[in-house]
């Protein structure tokens, strides 16, 4: 056989993680005794809150430890429709959710249960890493929409417009957005969702970072604004970034009953249920006040003012406030360097590890997590500055 027919044509486009390659990079010289300041995690630092451990060992010893239904179990279900309810103003019932492995898989499920061979979804650029690559695996075309930083990277409803014609089919939303922390506003998004419902564009939204958001700005749910748009949107969510529970794998969605059902048999024939330990933990996470993601939050705006205030200060690098997530989008393009080379040299020259701009689709910037504490952040962005002094 030959080399170049081993191996499925669907595969040949996608390009692996570069968040995820860079990440463990980090994590392996770390662990070789290098001391690297990372700056590249996309995960909080925070550990898991102490009721979620404990629930997750209560249900291994009461034996919970069995398939539960492919879309998650009752208990969950409801409990993510009261959160959508409270937090979001959206009225799914539990048939209208699926809980799968991290917000990353319904993602990926959404795109592939929407995505004909051919038709096109549009991407606001810079785009978080995995967007086009889950829309080529289903073999689907990414479209994407240059975003401008004089707009805070948000695309608006007239330049999707521009963007879309009659193969368009999904546009992926993320507000706060990972890499840029921008927030969409309700205006904006009245916009945008007016521009879905009179094309029949499907809006998958990511709302992943919803919890992590500055300045006293509220997060909005487009499928919240009318039901025309609601019936077009699937809403994504998930525990990784708000409760601190990366690792544990629970991602959620809630949309039309139509799309849900092929979601739901896409999972029955992939990984059917999600973990059941960690949907138990899921629950006692959802039951928890909002104190604790309260105070993450609090503690993620106290380090992003100190990053964007040194940061400010240095030459050759400039940013923009992020108003939500917790990651710093800097442009480098003064460096006359591109993203892969800065990220490459401060690597080696600096030790500071980081993700280079080129991955969200900007080879003019790198992304600097901030999910990382205090004094890891001093360390890092003093070796950043002296770096670029010399540079
Ligand atoms: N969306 C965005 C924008 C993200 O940054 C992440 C981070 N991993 C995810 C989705 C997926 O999160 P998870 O699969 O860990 O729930
Ligand atoms: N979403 C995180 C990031 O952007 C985690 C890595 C990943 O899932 O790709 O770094």
């Amino acid at each position: 056989m030959r080399i170049d027919t081993r191996l499925a044509e669907r595969l040949k486009k996608v390009s692996p993680s570069l968040t995820l390659a860079i990440t463990s990079k980090a994590n392996q010289l770390k662990s070789e005794g290098k001391d690297i300041v990372n700056f590249a995690a996309g995960e909080p630092d925070f550990d898991t809150p102490e009721p979620v451990k404990t629930a997750a060992i209560e249900a291994i010893r009461a034996g919970f430890t069995k398939y539960t239904p492919t879309t998650g179990t009752l208990e969950l279900k409801k409990l993510i429709c009261a959160k959508f309810a409270k937090d979001n103003s959206l009225n799914y019932t539990p048939e209208q959710i699926v809980v799968s492995c991290g917000a990353k898989h319904s993602i990926f499920n959404a795109v592939f249960s929407l995505l004909n061979r051919g038709e096109e979804a549009l991407i606001p650029s810079p785009y978080w890493v995995s967007y086009p690559e889950m829309v080529r695996l289903a073999e689907g075309v990414p479209r994407l929409i240059p975003a401008s930083a004089d707009n805070n990277f948000k695309v608006t409803a007239k330049e999707l417009d521009k963007y879309s014609g009659p193969k368009t089919k999904i546009l992926l939303l993320n507000s706060p957005s990972n890499p840029t922390g921008c927030v969409y506003e309700l205006s904006e998004l009245k916009e945008i969702a007016g521009l879905c419902v009179q094309k029949k564009i499907f809006v998958i939204s990511d709302e992943i970072y919803e919890k992590v958001i500055y300045d006293g700005l509220k997060q909005v749910s487009i499928a919240s604004l009318n039901s025309e748009i609601n019936e077009l949107t699937i809403t994504v969510n998930g525990l990784s970034k708000s409760y601190s529970m990366t690792g544990w794998r629970i991602g959620y969605l809630g949309g039309p009953v139509d799309v849900i059902g092929a979601i739901s048999k896409l999972q029955d024939h992939t990984t059917s249920n999600p973990n059941s330990i960690a949907q138990k933990a899921a629950v006692a996470a959802l039951a928890m006040p909002d104190d604790t993601i309260k105070a993450m939050a609090c503690e993620f705006a106290k380090r992003r003012d100190y990053c964007v205030a040194r940061i400010s200060k240095m030459p050759k690098i400039t940013c923009r406030v992020p108003k939500g997530a917790f990651y710093i989008f800097c442009d480098i393009s003064q460096t006359g360097l591109d993203s892969m080379a800065v990220s490459d040299r401060l690597l080696e020259e600096a030790l500071v590890s980081l993700i280079p701009g080129k991955g969200f689709g900007s080879d003019e910037h790198i992304r600097i997590s901030f999910a990382t504490s205090m004094q890891q952040l001093e360390r890092g962005m003093d070796r950043l500055e002296d770096w670029l002094k010399k540079l």
